[in-house]
C-alpha cells in the first residue's frame, strides 16, 4: 500500500511504515501502509503545483465531467469500497454505504457547480463602465482529515476543490488510509489528470510538513479542536487560508410536548450510531424534568438490545467498535470520570464476549445525575457515552444546551411552534434540527459549527466554495478616457 504522487504508486523515501488494523479484530492486519516525511510531501506539492497550470485552465464544466465521472463510479465500487471502510474503521457496511452515498452526491453536486461558480455583476458609479467579479481557484489545498468518515468527509473538501480548478495534496488519517487510496483510483479511472489529486500518508509530520510548505495555499481540516487550533497558529503565521472543522459535544434536547418514541429513536441513533464517533453525534441529552425518568427508563431498555459486534462477520452488528487502542483507553478513562462524577446506569464498560474478544468494543454507556459543570458534559468523549441532564424548564433546557465550548450540531424535540423557533434562533450552534437527531448532513447544504468547532467557514454547499476560491473583481472601462473614480465623480 503505497502514497499516490503525481499518478504514480510510491513507497515513502523513509522507507518506514505503519500498520493498518481493523479495530473490530486487531490482530486483523490491513496492510502496510508509508510513513511519509517533508520529502515525501514536497514531491507531492511540486506534482500538484506543476498540475494546476493547465486544470485551472480547463474549462469548469470539463473539469465537472471528470467529478461526475467520478461520482459513477463511487457508485459502482460503492460495495466493495463500504467493505473497506468497515473493515479499517468498524462502522457497520449500512452506514459506510451511507458514507460513501454523500461522496456520491457531492461529486454531483460540484459537477453541476462548475456550470455556476457564479460571480457578481453590478452598476459601475461611472460613465461606460462594468463591474464584475468571478471565483478563481488559489492553487494547491493541503487536505488534513480524520477518520471517522473516510470518504464522506474528504469528498467535501477534495471535490469542490477540484471543481473550483485547484489541485490537491490529501494526507488522510493513519487509521483510514485503505479507503483514501481507492478515493485516489477512482479519481484516476475518472480521468483525471496525473498531480491534480495526490495521497501522503502518515500523522503529525507528514500533516505539518504540509501545513508549512509555502507553495500549499489553502489548509482545509477535519479533527480535534487541539490540533486545529494548533494548525490554526500555524496558518496565521504563516498567513495561509484555512478551514477548520472539529470537535463537537452536542446536545439534544426533549420536551414534554415531543413525540417520545420519536424523540427515543433520535436519541439512541444519534448517541450510538457511528459506535459515538460522529462530530456531530449526541452525547449530551437534555431531559425536561416531567418526562425525565420515564424517558431514561425506556431510553435503557431499548439500548440494552443494541447489537455490538464486526460489521463485516456479523450481519446483525448495529454498533462497530471504536477505532484504535488509544481511543479504547480514552473511552474508558472519561467513563472511568463518569463514573466518580455521576451515576451510570447502562453499559459503563468494555465488551469482550464472543467474536468481539480481539475488538475494540464498548458497551453503549448512559449516565444520569450529570451536572452542567461534570466532565462528561462538557468535554468531548468521542465513544458511545450519553450523559443526560435534567432541565426544568425550556429556557432552563437552551440554558444547558448553550453550556458548551463547542457548537457544531443539536436538536430539540418539541411539536410546540413557538418552542422550536425560539431554539432555531437562540441555539448556539451551526446546525439545528427540530424533531431530528444531531447527526446527518445533506451535500447540498452548510456544514460546520459555531465557537470551538470551526473558524466560520461551512463545507457543503455552495458555501464550500469560500473556502476554496478567491474573488477577482475587473472593472471593464470602454469610456475612451481617464476616469478617476472618487476624484472626478463627485
Ligand atoms: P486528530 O486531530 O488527532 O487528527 C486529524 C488529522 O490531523 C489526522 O489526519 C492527523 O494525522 C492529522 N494531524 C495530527 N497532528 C497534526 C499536526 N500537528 N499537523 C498536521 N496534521 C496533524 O483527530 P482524530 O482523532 O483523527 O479525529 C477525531 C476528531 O475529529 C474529533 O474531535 C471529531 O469531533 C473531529 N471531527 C470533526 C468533524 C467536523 O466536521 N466538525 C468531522 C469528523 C471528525
Amino acid at each position: 500500500m503505497k502514497n499516490y504522487i503525481n499518478g504514480t504508486w510510491s513507497d515513502s523515501t523513509t522507507g518506514r511504515t505503519f500498520a493498518n488494523l481493523n479495530p473490530a479484530n486487531s490482530s486483523d492486519v490491513i496492510g502496510m501502509f508509508p510513513l511519509s516525511s517533508a520529502d515525501d510531501v514536497a514531491a507531492a506539492v511540486a506534482a500538484a503545483s506543476a498540475a494546476f497550470r493547465a486544470w485551472r485552465l480547463m474549462p469548469a464544466p470539463k473539469r465537472g465531467d471528470i467529478l461526475r465521472k467520478a461520482g459513477d463510479i463511487f457508485t459502482r465500487r460503492k460495495d466493495e469500497l463500504a467493505a473497506i471502510m468497515t473493515r479499517e474503521m468498524g462502522k457497520t457496511l449500512q452506514e459506510t454505504k451511507g458514507d460513501i452515498q454523500e461522496a456520491i452526491d457531492t461529486a454531483y453536486y460540484a459537477a453541476t457547480e462548475t456550470r455556476r461558480l457564479f460571480g457578481y455583476t453590478a452598476p459601475s458609479e461611472m460613465d461606460n463602465k462594468m463591474n464584475m467579479s468571478f471565483r478563481m481557484p488559489i492553487g494547491v489545498c493541503g487536505i488534513i482529515t480524520a477518520w471517522n468518515f473516510p470518504i464522506a468527509v474528504p469528498s467535501w473538501k477534495i471535490l469542490p476543490a477540484l471543481a473550483a480548478g485547484n489541485t490537491v495534496v490529501f494526507k488522510p488519517s493513519d487509521d483510514s488510509p485503505h479507503s483514501a487510496n481507492i478515493f485516489a483510483e477512482i479519481l484516476e479511472e475518472a480521468g483525471l489528470p496525473k498531480g491534480v489529486f495526490n495521497v501522503v500518508h502518515g500523522q503529525a509530520e507528514a500533516g505539518s510538513a504540509l501545513v508549512e510548505h509555502p507553495d500549499v495555499k489553502v489548509i482545509g481540516f477535519t479533527g480535534s479542536t487541539a490540533t486545529g487550533n494548533a494548525i490554526a497558529a500555524r496558518c496565521g503565521a504563516l498567513n495561509k487560508k484555512v478551514s477548520l472543522e472539529m470537535g463537537g459535544k452536542n446536545a439534544q434536547i426533549v420536551m414534554p410536548d415531543a413525540d417520545m418514541d420519536l424523540a427515543l429513536t433520535g436519541v439512541l441513533w444519534g448517541a450510538f450510531g457511528t459506535t459515538g464517533q460522529r462530530c456531530t453525534a449526541t452525547s449530551r441529552l437534555i431531559l425536561h424534568t416531567d418526562i425525565h425518568d420515564a424517558f431514561v427508563e425506556e431510553l435503557k431498555r431499548q439500548a440494552t438490545a443494541i447489537v455490538l459486534g464486526n460489521g463485516l462477520t456479523n450481519s446483525a452488528a448495529q454498533v462497530g467498535p471504536v477505532i484504535n487502542q488509544r481511543q479504547l483507553d480514552k473511552v474508558l478513562s472519561y467513563i472511568d470520570i463518569g463514573k466518580s462524577e455521576a451515576t451510570c446506569v447502562l453499559g459503563g464498560e468494555r465488551d469482550t464476549t464472543g467474536d468481539n474478544a480481539n475488538g475494540y468494543f464498548v458497551k453503549p454507556t448512559i449516565f444520569v445525575d450529570v451536572e452542567r459543570t461534570d466532565r462528561i458534559f462538557q468535554e468531548e468523549i468521542f465513544g458511545p457515552v450519553l450523559s443526560v441532564v435534567r432541565a426544568t424548564s425550556f429556557e432552563h433546557a437552551l440554558e444547558l444546551a448553550n453550556d458548551s465550548a463547542y457548537g457544531l450540531s443539536s436538536s430539540i424535540y418539541t411539536r410546540d411552534v413557538n418552542a422550536a423557533f425560539t431554539a432555531i434562533r437562540d441555539i448556539e450552534a451551526g446546525i439545528t434540527y427540530i424533531n431530528a437527531p444531531t447527526i446527518g448532513a445533506e451535500a447540498h447544504m452548510p456544514f460546520g459549527g459555531v465557537k470551538g468547532t470551526g473558524n466560520g467557514h461551512r463545507e457543503g454547499g455552495w458555501t464550500v466554495f469560500d473556502i476554496f476560491t478567491e474573488w477577482k473583481t475587473v472593472y471593464v472601462d470602454f469610456s475612451g478616457k481617464l476616469q478617476r473614480a472618487q476624484i472626478d465623480n463627485y
